[in-house]
């Protein structure tokens, strides 16, 4: 079992559900992760740290490089120098710490703080600047603490909203634009064998793994008609694991992109047709005592 700490979990869902819910505004942002040959580098089927794991982290990192550039040194400064006298008063305020060392601290990963990356460098606190603090960023990438921030966080968000299949929908449907806009570049060579012709890709089989995911998720039900399909109570129901966005239609093999329908919802999804249901099961029945 994982264990959630849930540091900002919610905050992060939060701005990837407004992003994907107003691209536009974001447009320039998103660029770097699907535009121009990016989003060649989307597609391979069925990975388990999926495509929108890849968008999570996309974000997530945008969001910590943001938070670090935001940093007022000015007024850090000014409070430590305040304070400088009171350590006891520092240890509570912590103008010196970092937003993302808060995070590491919190999350129990082991990193070198921005204080001892200082000294190391003959500087101190009072005297650092924002150089200071990209160069501390990329001596986190660079030791491995970083990325494992972004693990725990990314596969965090993950849990939560993978649940949220209309967002799921919105996810994919935003990398099938992407595919079906530049439809016409070349491929590059060492992905060819991914696709059946130009911007749509070879059907794979899903994985064993996506299918206990979607199964689980989806409660053994159709999401279309809420059919049991568990095969405990009806053995004539049988289960299709579904390309909310077709293939057809540019889709991706990711589990992102499957749901749980039955064989009738699947035959009569209109072919080509991205669809999807936000019903949900509560976890207990509201109206019975
Ligand atoms: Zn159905």
């Amino acid at each position: 079992m994982q264990e959630a700490r849930f540091y900002e979990t919610y905050y992060f869902c939060n701005v990837i559900r407004n992003i994907l819910h107003d691209q536009f505004s974001f447009l320039r942002n998103l660029n770097d992760f699907y535009g121009d040959d990016a989003h060649f580098y989307l597609l391979e089927p069925f990975e388990k740290y999926s495509t929108f794991h890849r968008f999570i982290e996309f974000i997530v990192d945008e969001i910590y490089y943001e938070n670090a550039s935001n940093v007022d040194l000015e007024v850090r400064k000014k409070t430590y120098n305040n304070f400088s006298g009171i350590p006891a008063a520092l240890e509570d305020i912590k103008p010196d710490k970092l937003p993302i060392e808060l995070a590491l601290t919190f999350h129990q990963i082991e990193y070198d703080c921005f204080d001892s990356y200082l000294i190391s460098n003959g500087k101190k606190f009072v005297m650092c600047d924002e150089d200071d603090i990209h160069e501390y960023m990329s001596e986190l990438r660079y030791s491995g603490a970083y990325e494992k921030l972004i693990d725990q966080t990314v596969k965090e968000i993950f849990h939560i909203l993978f649940q949220n299949r209309a967002l799921m929908l919105r996810f994919n449907d935003m990398v099938s634009s992407a595919i079906e806009i530049r439809v016409d570049d070349p491929v590059p060579e060492e992905i060819e064998h991914l696709f059946k012709r130009p911007g749509i890709l070879e059907r794979k089989s899903i994985p064993k793994w996506v299918k206990r995911a979607v199964f689980y998720r989806d409660r053994g039900c159709c999401v279309l008609c809420d059919k049991d399909l568990s095969g405990m109570v009806n053995l004539q129901n049988l289960e299709n694991y579904d390309h909310m966005v077709p293939l057809a239609r540019h889709g991706l093999n990711d589990v992102s992109n499957i749901q749980l329908l039955c064989r009738e919802c699947n035959q009569k999804k209109l072919a080509g047709r991205a669809i999807t249901s936000s019903k949900y099961q509560s976890w207990y029945l509201y109206d019975e005592t």
